[in-house]
């Protein structure tokens, strides 16, 4: 199965060598020609699977090239040895009457971002091996919390790689920036810089598709990947959870073999939901995607209208993960959506680039709202809907979580559609435990620091937090540098140990 771009169908490569570049030179991302297709039998066939075994089958589909021993190798690196806590990776958790919720936060950085991360370094350094990469594989990383210490964890002192984060100064929990600051590991690299995530996103395009750096990085034997959802690698290993979700529900009684689900997703960079519209394609039965965004509802308009409009205030909100008024993924869904239309995604991204908006054909938009749903909800709301589920139903989410959770109740009230919906629940409570709290107790918090507020959580709600939240308790930051946008260029030259 080959790979193309979606800015130049004249692209054709292998999975590997997608996977190293992670973006296309054309400023397209990389997407398979011909999406795979499953019957039944490969649904019951996975029913009563591991996660591991799992995520061999459908990775298998995709990554042509690699043996299923090899793949094996790295499923059991990334999900197996005790790195995710429970008896899953990826378990469907009943709270209340119609919620079935995919925990997808039980690694190593409590978030879903693990998922992918754990997985990619194997991946990643396994195709630089088959296209004969010798150089140092560099890995920059723009994030909004969650990517940067999820990949810092995956590439942490992985031979043959570097890791080099930013992160947006004012756009992280006190709890992310913590576990980015006090990241070990002989190969990272983390900074703060002035601005939002789109700032530092476009940073790193920036630097990644300038023709200079790229050729200054070679002369000293180092080559540039990704890490962020752009990356292939990246985006292929979220497909397997929801065929997992979706045999477990079956395996629940929550559903029957073959009946179509609803699949509900807190969207920042579209690749999460993008994992679950392929899974879509490929076969899973699927009725609706539902697009959840906060008060950065761009998204949510587009859905609906088929008009993308970045000019718009942006917010800081408390699940800042989501907090985007670029969605990079987007690009893979239009380019299918078009029929492989490069010209077209051409066309778009550059209206976009220009003006910072662009309208779809209405052939297209139309597709987008028989797929999908949309739906955004603001900070209250999403509080709200914190206690209420805490209060009725025992269960605690974190902010992306529930805005997810809102976003889904409006749906189901407002269409009728009472199919039966798995939502993705992207973190740990315990990952944004001052917004939590504050939902839980109307404001009236007691403790004074991030750790008194974890304290203060678990004795209000009997739920404890995760081990790997609670070993920062006084560390001290290793990365305490911040710089502006125009300085990150120089930044990554400096930690790479060069001019
Ligand atoms: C990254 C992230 C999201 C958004 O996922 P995308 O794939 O970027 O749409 C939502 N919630 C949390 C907690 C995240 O870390």
């Amino acid at each position: 199965m080959l790979y193309t771009s979606t800015r130049n169908q004249k692209v054709g490569i292998s999975a590997a060598e997608a996977i190293t570049r992670g973006i296309s030179e054309d400023g397209g991302l990389f997407v398979p020609v011909a999406i795979p297709r499953i019957d039944r039998g490969f649904l019951e066939a996975l029913q009563p699977m591991d996660y591991i075994e799992r995520a061999v089958s459908v990775l298998g589909l995709f990554l042509e090239g690699f043996s299923e021993e090899e793949l094996r190798t790295y499923a059991k690196g990334a999900y197996g040895g005790g790195k995710f806590s429970g008896v899953s990776p990826a378990p469907v958790v009943r709270a209340g009457e119609h919620l079935n919720i995919l925990e997808l936060w039980h690694g190593p950085t409590c978030a879903f971002k693990d998922m992918a991360l754990q997985i990619l370094p194997y991946l990643l350094t396994g195709s630089a091996k088959k296209i004969n990469n010798h150089n140092k594989i560099i890995i920059l990383v723009a994030t909004s919390g969650d990517t940067g210490k999820a990949a810092l964890e995956g590439f942490c002192d992985v031979a043959g790689t570097g890791i080099l984060v930013f992160y947006p100064v004012d756009g992280v929990s006190p709890m992310q920036k913590l576990q980015m600051t006090t990241q070990k590991g002989e190969n990272v690299g983390v900074c703060a810089i002035r601005g939002n995530f789109d700032d530092a996103q476009s940073g790193v395009k920036a630097i990644f598709t300038d023709p200079a750096v790229k050729e200054k990085l070679r002369e000293n034997g180092y080559v540039f990947s990704s890490a962020n959802s752009i990356n292939w690698g990246r985006l292929a290993p979220q497909i397997v959870y929801y065929f997992s979700a979706y045999v477990d529900m079956v395996s629940q009684g929550s559903i029957a073999m073959g009946e179509p689900i609803n699949i509900v997703v807190p969207t920042g960079n579209f690749g999460n939901i993008l994992a679950a519209y392929y899974a879509r394609r490929m076969g899973l039965p699927v009725k609706k995607l539902v697009c959840a965004s906060n008060a950065n509802n761009v998204l949510t308009e587009f859905i609906e209208t088929g008009h993308y409009d970045r000019n718009r205030k942006f917010y800081t909100t408390i699940s800042p993960s989501m907090d985007i008024l670029i969605s990079s993924n987007l690009e893979r869904l239009l380019y299918m959506l078009s029929e492989g239309d490069d010209g077209e995604i051409r066309r778009l991204y550059a209206s976009l680039a220009e003006t910072g908006t662009f309208r779809v054909s209405e052939t297209v938009a139309r597709q987008v709202r028989e797929i999908f749903a949309a739906g955004c909800c603001d900070d209250d709301a999403t509080k709200a809907t914190i206690a209420r589920l805490f209060r009725e139903e025992g269960y605690l989410c974190d902010t992306h979580t529930a805005v997810a959770v809102k976003v889904y109740e409006d749906y189901r009230r407002k269409t009728g559609d009472t199919t039966p919906a798995v939502i993705a629940s992207t973190a740990s409570p315990y990952k944004f435990s001052a917004s939590v709290l504050d939902a839980l107790t109307g404001g009236s918090i007691r403790a004074q620091d991030e750790f008194a507020m974890v304290h203060e959580l678990e004795e209000k709600t009997g739920i404890p937090a995760p081990q790997q939240l609670r070993s920062l308790s006084g560390k001290t930051p290793r990365f305490t540098d911040v710089c502006d946008k125009a300085q990150m260029c120089e930044k990554v030259y400096q930690m790479l140990g060069l001019k």
